[in-house]
């Protein structure tokens, strides 16, 4: 089965597809939400909130039991004592994300993260002082850079530079590039979404970033909608740093810890300005409660505080089925089940909608973005109430997130038939 496979609009084949996903059993390690009735809920919202993996509450419950049993003795006879529980998630994330463990930790949450990556990493001189930023990224990520901006005394009206999306709702990458070239003399940072949250495109991180640093520009990418979802090679690409949260496609849970990561190339340079915390202090000398900061060679040395546990249990439990799935198997069926989606939607009618992500598969993670010419919220509101779990994002787009751990060619074929049904009805 390669995604070239021929796709039927046939039920049976859907049923076809599940019995030979060799990922099946995935959907079983997590907790699927039910409509009123019993039967699951059509969740295609993974890249909002990914769903609890069943395992979820025993890996919290490991922690609250070595809590109850240890007290503060935890941090080392846990276990998977406290002290140290922050590495091993480095190590999966780093997989995931294409790094080497030591370029990886894991902490607070990801707007954090920018802001304290931006420290470090957004440098401004009177020569070069602006930010490259997609138009309409995130909008924590537009009050980030402007606030970082103001921080650094500038006007983020002059400051902020966006590259500018296409008629079609996409950023071509030769749009980024003459972006980069109109800007290359007086552009400190480039901050990019490695999957934009609304258009669902993948951008060639890999070229951006290399035509970025040729011209001097510092690259951070925010993987919000790209960790867990695409494949990454964060380090080969020379990514300077990124960050990302871990409840959309990680499945960690709501506000759970996030990740970052920052390249080996600045892991020991002593020159880089940063906010500093006791947990990114030099492990050895930590407790000795020195006066003076030493910082963790690599991503550690950015930690503030010592970490939640918690959040990191269920983290782990997700992290875990991550690497039993792996990455490329993950991805494999990922272009498939989107393959199938938009296949199936692109067979019914079409006059009043059309899809904005591109149909290029290197080109996007497992999301499609419908926008829908009118009354795109009843339907929204009408698939809600048939049991699909999906998202609206004004004005006029619904995005479908068809996950590879946990949904099904199954949920792909239930959805379409009621997307279809509704405009059969509303014809
Ligand atoms: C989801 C998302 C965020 C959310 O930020 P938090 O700090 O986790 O609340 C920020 N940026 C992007 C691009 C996102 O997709």
């Amino acid at each position: 089965m390669t995604p070239n496979t021929k796709y039927s609009t046939d039920p049976a084949f859907a049923l076809t597809l599940d019995r030979e996903d060799p990922l099946q059993r995935f959907r079983n390690s997590f907790i699927i939400p039910e409509q009123e009735d019993g039967t699951p809920q059509i969740y295609l919202c993974g890249n909002s909130l990914g769903l609890q993996p069943t395992a979820a509450s025993d890996y919290v419950r490991q922690e609250l039991d070595d809590w109850a049993e240890l007290g503060v003795e935890g941090h080392f006879r846990a276990r998977h004592p406290w002290m140290r529980y922050h590495e091993s998630l480095a190590e999966s994330s780093a997989a995931i994300v294409g790094a080497h463990p030591d370029e990886i930790v894991v902490m607070n949450t990801l707007t954090v993260n920018l802001h304290l990556m931006m420290v470090s990493f957004y440098r401004p001189t009177r020569e070069r002082y602006k930010i490259i930023i997609e138009e309409k990224a995130f909008p924590s990520d537009q009050y980030a850079v402007a606030s970082q901006a103001q921080f650094h005394g500038y006007d983020p009206a002059d400051a902020i530079v966006e590259i500018p999306m296409d008629e079609h709702g996409r950023f071509s990458t030769e749009h980024v590039l003459e972006t980069i070239d109109r800007h290359a003399d007086d552009t400190a940072l480039l901050l990019l979404g490695g999957v934009n949250y609304y258009n669902g495109q993948l951008f060639d991180v890999e070229e951006i970033t290399r035509h970025a640093r040729a011209a001097s520009i510092t690259v951070g990418i925010d993987l919000a909608h790209a960790a867990g979802n695409v494949p990454l090679k964060l380090h080969d690409w020379g990514v300077d740093f990124a960050a990302w949260c871990s409840y959309k496609y990680l499945n960690s849970g709501p506000g759970s810890t996030a990740g970052c990561f920052v390249h080996q190339r600045h892991a020991t340079n002593a020159s880089l300005p940063r906010f500093a915390g006791w947990w990114g202090h030099d492990k050895s000398t930590r407790f000795d409660m020195p006066d003076r900061f030493t910082p963790i060679p690599g991503a550690e040395g950015w930690q503030l505080s010592n970490p939640a546990i918690l959040p990191m249990a269920t983290l782990r439990a997700s992290l875990d089925l991550f690497m039993d799935a792996g990455m490329a198997a993950l991805r494999r069926k990922s272009e498939l089940l989107t393959g199938y989606l938009e296949y199936l939607l692109l067979h019914g009618e079409n006059d009043s909608w059309n899809i904005i992500t591109p149909s290029e598969p290197e080109q996007r993670g497992c999301q499609l973005s419908l926008r829908i010419s009118s009354g795109g919220k009843q339907l929204f509101d009408h698939l809600g109430r048939s049991g699909v779990i999906c998202d609206w994002r004004e004005p006029d787009v619904i995005r479908i997130a068809p996950v590879p751990l946990y949904n099904s060619f199954t949920d792909v074929h239930r959805f379409a038939e009621l997307f279809h049904q509704y405009f059969t009805d509303h014809a």
